[in-house]
């Protein structure tokens, strides 16, 4: 009875061992990310019945993997993988950009978000920077942050620091390196304190605006403008256009006219800086309802105020430098200043109640 035991158990044995191992084409296999892994691409013909164990690819290096056959037909066989990690880690920052007095102290740590490897995970801790800034010379520096994975490799991220004069909570931009507008006939486009036209850009389809002698707008600006202008009317309420497209030249001669006349603080909070002008675009335009000292903050409060801020961007315009937005604009509230930027993106500014610098961000 025994020996008979014993006999079956032996014959299963040789029975298994007699099968053979599944035909990979190769048994050392490198692999970099979970689509790498094919079982199809291993082996010649049907592998639908073949299944391995999950590769972990937090490990990178070699690791041993069972492959088995659900038929039976082969035993299981060990797949030797290479896991090799190429992704970098990534560097998220709280800011691109940042301006900071000059003179002032400043803790580059501080604008690290955080900084994720696919592979190694949080390695925000391990983020390093180099300081090239001289806090006491005006200018536009940029920092570079690195952070590097187990396997070498490297993620970065920068951020520009303009060192510059301020006045009040506005700085002046005339020190700072802007980034140059990439395509100034893009109506959705960003021009402010670091964004910039170059000094030859002038709107090829300027048009004459409704009801106006010598103020101009693009034309798809200028026909926005007239219906605007039709629908205030309807509501009683008057609009005078003031300034419209202005040239570089016009701009230079305006921002050194403030300077000389009302001094820095007036000029930064209210004036572009040549180039950084949305009024340069032919976009933008200065309204009010009275000849009477008519650009003034006061406006917001009356019936054209309210129209500009409720009805604009019904026909593509936005309020641009609003109440309480001057810490992200850094201009001082204008309430006669709208800017067309077509229906679609005015009404998502609108309705989510930003400024184009977050729309953008
Ligand atoms: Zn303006």
């Amino acid at each position: 009875m025994k020996i008979w035991k014993l006999g079956l158990i032996l014959l299963l044995l040789l029975g298994c061992s007699s099968k053979k191992e599944i035909p990979f084409n190769t048994k050392e296999i490198t692999v970099y990310q979970q689509n790498d892994f094919n079982l199809d691409q291993l082996i010649e013909g049907d592998a639908s019945h073949f299944a391995c164990a999950p590769i972990d690819f937090s490990q990178p290096g070699q690791q041993n993997i069972t492959c088995h056959d659900s038929t039976q037909e082969y035993k299981d066989t060990t797949l030797k993988v290479t896991v090799v990690d190429q992704m970098a880690p990534e560097i998220k920052l709280t800011h691109s950009r940042i301006q900071l007095p000059i003179g002032s102290t400043y803790h580059l740590e501080q604008y690290i978000d955080q900084a994720i490897d696919e592979v190694d995970g949080d390695l925000t801790q391990q983020v390093t920077y180099v300081d090239t800034i001289n806090a006491q010379k005006a200018g536009t520096y940029e920092v570079i942050y690195t952070v590097s994975d187990r396997s070498g490799n490297t993620g970065s991220a920068s951020l520009v620091v303009d060192i510059t004069t301020f006045y009040d909570e506005y700085f002046d931009a005339s020190v700072l390196k802007p980034e140059m507008v990439e395509d100034p006939n893009d109506i959705h486009v960003l021009v402010n304190k670091t964004h910039a036209l170059s000094s030859d850009y002038e709107p090829k389809d300027l048009t004459l605006v409704y009801q106006s002698q010598d103020v101009y707008l693009r034309q798809e600006a200028a026909q926005a403008y007239k219906e605007f202008v039709l629908a205030a009317n309807q509501q009683g309420i008057t609009v005078i256009p003031f300034s419209g497209y202005r040239s570089y030249s016009l701009q230079t001669r305006l921002y050194h006219n403030y300077l000389d006349r009302n001094g820095p603080l007036y000029t930064v909070s209210l004036s572009a800086y040549p180039g950084r002008s949305e009024h340069q675009l032919g976009l933008a335009i200065d309204i009010s309802d009275t000849w009477n000292d008519p650009l003034n903050a006061s406006l917001g409060q009356r019936a054209l105020g309210q129209f500009i801020k409720n009805e604009a961007y019904r026909f593509g315009f936005i309020l641009r430098y609003q109440k309480d937005t001057t810490a992200i604009t850094n201009y001082a509230y204008e309430p006669w200043h709208i800017r067309y930027v077509g229906k679609e993106m005015a009404k998502e500014i609108h309705d989510r109640q930003i400024t184009l610098e977050q729309y953008y961000e």
